[in-house]
């Protein structure tokens, strides 16, 4: 039976179990209320290990993640806005597609479909509570909403073009290409999921380092970006032109799930140069390179013969020139010998200005109503 009477006075008083009052600073923001706490001042901000309540929204530290969650907003967009009949009816013809293109689909679709997840997952269970900066986790709310968004998508996609369900869910369990991918990354998550975990100390900082590196860089920064690269090409000669468009909607929101990623990255290491060792750098730089031989093993396994327009060598190539052009971002050197961008439309496709009617679909950078400007 419920007990509705009042908690006695000590019941009131006493922090929260999960609190652990050795910990010192409440890095949750879910601990008990400092009732003499100063009010939180910009230079108290930190990424991580901040001292300074986190539910303190403003004064804004981080510009650069409340400038993300704006963005993510105005692309507001969901996969059943897009239609299919197009994707449906080439999906059913006998001959419209080759075997070699269905299978690439096919592994392409199963890949995402629970990378969606284990990138949200990775957000909501591990990065969330370690991350000590209110804008951030504004921006990760935001995000992880957004990775939703795309599960969605793969649901819709299965839905409509009667799919196997149980086939592309547990793809990144049965086939080994995109096991290895999923498992290498999980590796990096794992260590946060330690209930005894805690960042502070220059091991546990570079552990969550690394995982950002793992998801936000590797993951969503280079293995999403050859998957775009094969869809997006089979757009471009008028095929699954459905899914093509939802593939411009998710590679708009992995931009900037991209971009975040490297700002937090980067401003952890403006905080504490100290993470930041030759050694640690050469260990980012080898996670880096055997992302990119993974990929191009799934690059191989995807497409055993390739099709018009791309093979697996060219999207080796591809993940390469992605592959230094990260480094750059984090200030590393190039990991690969210098090459050119085989997919020169896909920097079309990714600069958001110019995404407009790529498919001569409708404008798809637009605002959404709670943006619209009303003069
Ligand atoms: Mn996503
Ligand atoms: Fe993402």
């Amino acid at each position: 039976m419920l007990d509705w009477s009042e908690p006695s006075a000590a019941a009131r008083h006493a922090p929260p179990s999960f609190l652990n009052p050795e910990a010192g600073a409440d890095q949750t923001g879910l601990g008990a209320i400092d009732r003499h706490g100063g009010r939180v001042s910009v230079d108290e901000k930190r990424m991580i290990n901040c001292r300074a309540d986190v539910n303190q929204l403003l004064p804004l530290k981080y510009k650069w993640a409340w400038e993300k969650y704006l963005a993510g907003c105005n692309n507001h967009w969901m996969p059943t806005e897009v239609s299919m009949q197009p994707d449906i009816a080439l999906w059913k013809s006998r001959d419209g597609l080759t075997e070699d293109e269905r299978r690439a689909i096919r592994r392409n679709l199963g890949f995402f479909a629970a990378s969606e997840s284990l990138v949200a997952n990775n957000i909501v269970l591990a990065i969330y509570r370690h991350l000590t900066n209110p804008e951030c986790r504004q921006y990760l709310l935001r995000q992880s909403f957004e990775e939703a968004v795309h599960t969605h998508t793969f649901q819709y996609i299965v839905e409509s073009l009667g799919l196997d369900e149980g086939e592309l869910f547990n793809m990144y369990r049965e086939v080994p290409s995109v096991t290895d991918k999923a498992a290498w990354a999980l590796k990096h998550t794992q260590h946060l999921d330690d209930p005894d975990f805690r960042t502070g100390t220059p091991e546990a900082d570079q552990a969550f380092l690394r995982d950002l590196v793992a998801f936000y860089v590797i993951f969503e920064g280079m293995w999403f970006y050859t998957g775009f690269a094969q869809i997006l090409s089979l757009g471009r000669r008028n095929k699954m032109v459905g899914i093509a468009e939802q593939y411009q909607y998710i590679l708009r929101d992995e931009s900037i799930h991209l971009n975040f990623g490297i700002d937090v990255i980067n401003q952890i290491r403006i905080e504490n140069p100290d993470l930041w060792t030759d050694a640690f750098q050469e260990q980012i730089r080898a996670m880096i390179r055997t992302a990119a031989e993974l990929e191009a093993a799934y690059g191989r396994d995807t497409m055993p013969r390739g099709f018009l327009g791309l093979n697996a060598a060219l999207c080796e190539t591809y993940m390469h020139f992605i592959a230094n052009r990260r480094c750059a971002q984090l200030g590393l050197s190039r990991v690969f010998d210098e090459t050119e961008n085989p997919f020169p439309w896909m920097s079309e496709a990714m600069d958001l200005k110019k995404e407009k009617n790529f498919f001569e679909t409708r404008v798809i950078e637009y605002q959404n109503g709670g943006a619209l400007n009303w003069e």
